[in-house]
């Protein structure tokens, strides 16, 4: 998998101090093979490596203690962000909403119409209609029905009537009337772009002026899925992208090409012909896929829970004994700093991670941290009781810290001491994972 692979990639690293540009660019080349497997476009593919490649260059991940897993953790946050981030949700604020399918034929926009009214019907404020656009085809309006009748979602239709903005507008007019607040209308696709469907689609868009327009797109085009993308977008401005047959072997590279491409959100994709085959995008999630590394992410989960077992049972013994001084303190702290960015890493200190993170601290806070218990002696260090008004003075002398910032320490420290005694006792799994440990 590619963990292993960018494990491999940086082998020759070990034992070695310096890591050099080289090093990174054998590595991404792994990266690039990945996304390119997966059919992100080229051009974006690269663009993308070269970008983690500064931050991976920026930032100690090559120092770590397992630079490839790091990377893998960079690549994998990189490539979230680059899909996204957030989750983003369909506008419904209409009165009815007003949500119009497009994209080409076979894409499933008839399949998520479905879905999606599917979905928004469990949500007891919503009573959805699905209406029949899809003039060209006699078995589409079946489809349809088929799909609203499985659903119990009532669909609105017009045989005889071939004139898809009118009947766009009936249905919209029909929904008012009988109370349904949102509408969902689907229409008719081609296989290919082409100038007619496009002017259809952009008549329509402009009749009812939709609150939500979606563009919905199989996942298994892969390349092909840009073009149309783009071509979709340049005509509707649409507001999302539904990406659809992602329970195939298919890896959703298209995912990144499109946002990269239109910088649309990917709201919703379908992993399925069944009706409840619906789920919300998740970044995260698609970057694992698309990276193939499934098990990527819960292996650096694995990295960071025994990061430094044997350290860490010292310390718990020591804990036990009330021993827990700032000397242990302090390789704790300078373990993390091997492994890469404080902040990501924060959880990681056993039962520390949220006492630290309430005092917002950043490298450079460490940094003033390390200085302070610098200057402590080691008994001092062993035994922070023993801190009076004095040695405090010495102290901040000595670090070029000021006596509030010794007491803010000393306070966190206690804290912290405080919690790794409790998780010791009983329910000490239980409280570890309330405290994020
Ligand atoms: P439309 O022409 O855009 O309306 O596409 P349809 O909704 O008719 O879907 C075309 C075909 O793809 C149908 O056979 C659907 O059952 C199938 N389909 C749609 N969405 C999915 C999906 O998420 N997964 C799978 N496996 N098949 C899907
Ligand atoms: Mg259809």
């Amino acid at each position: 998998n590619l963990s292993e692979k960018l494990d491999k990639a940086l082998h020759v690293l070990k034992g070695h101090g310096q890591i050099t540009e080289i090093n990174v660019a054998e590595t991404l080349k792994e990266v690039r093979r990945a996304l390119l497997d997966a059919d992100v476009n080229f051009k974006i593919a690269k663009e993308f490596t070269n970008t983690v490649k500064e931050k991976a260059l920026g930032q100690d991940v090559l120092t770590a203690l397992q630079p490839g897993q790091l990377m893998v953790k960079l690549v994998k946050d990189e490539l979230t962000a680059l899909m996204g981030g957030d989750v983003e949700g369909i506008n419904l604020s209409g009165d009815p909403s007003v949500i119009l399918m497009s994209g080409l034929q076979g894409s499933g926009k008839t399949t998520f119409s479905g879905k999606l009214a599917s979905y928004l019907k469990t949500k007891k404020t919503k009573k959805p209609l699905l209406v029949a656009c899809d003039v060209y085809r006699p078995a589409a309006v079946d489809q349809l029905l088929v799909v609203g009748e499985q659903i119990g979602v009532e669909v609105f239709s017009d045989r005889g009537n071939t004139d898809p903005v009118a009947i766009s507008k009936a249905g919209i007019a029909y929904a008012k009337a009988n109370g349904h607040n949102v509408v969902i209308i689907d229409t008719a696709g081609r296989l290919a772009v082409d100038e007619e469907m496009m002017n259809e689609i952009a008549n329509i868009h402009k009749a009812i002026q939709p609150q939500e327009t979606l563009f919905v797109v199989d996942a298994m085009t892969g390349q092909d899925a840009v073009n149309t993308a783009k071509a979709f977008n340049d005509i509707l401005n649409f507001d999302g992208v539904i990406l659809t047959k992602l329970d195939g072997d298919t890896r959703g590279g298209a995912a990144i090409s499109i946002k990269s491409v239109v910088n649309k959100p990917i709201k919703f994709i379908g992993t399925g012909e069944k009706m409840d085959a619906i789920d919300v995008f998740y970044p995260a999630r698609m970057a694992e896929r698309i990276l193939g590394m499934g098990d990527v992410v819960s292996l650096v989960e694995r990295a960071q829970e025994q990061f430094d077992e044997e350290e860490s049972r010292k310390i718990q013994k020591k804990i036990a004994k009330n021993q827990f001084g700032f000397d242990d303190f302090l390789s704790q702290i300078q373990q993390i700093k091997k492994m890469g960015s404080i902040k990501d890493l924060m959880g990681m200190i056993p039962g520390a991670g949220k006492a630290l993170k309430g005092l917002d601290i950043d490298d450079d806070a460490f940094k003033h941290v390390e200085a302070i218990i610098h200057s402590m002696t080691p008994l001092e260090r062993a035994t922070p009781a023993k801190l009076d008004a004095s040695r405090k003075k010495r102290i901040a002398k000595g670090s070029g810290r000021s006596i509030q910032e010794i007491n803010q320490l000393l306070k966190q420290f206690d804290q912290m001491s405080k919690m790794m005694k409790m998780m010791q006792g009983g329910g000490g799994k239980k409280m570890m994972q309330m405290m994020g440990a």
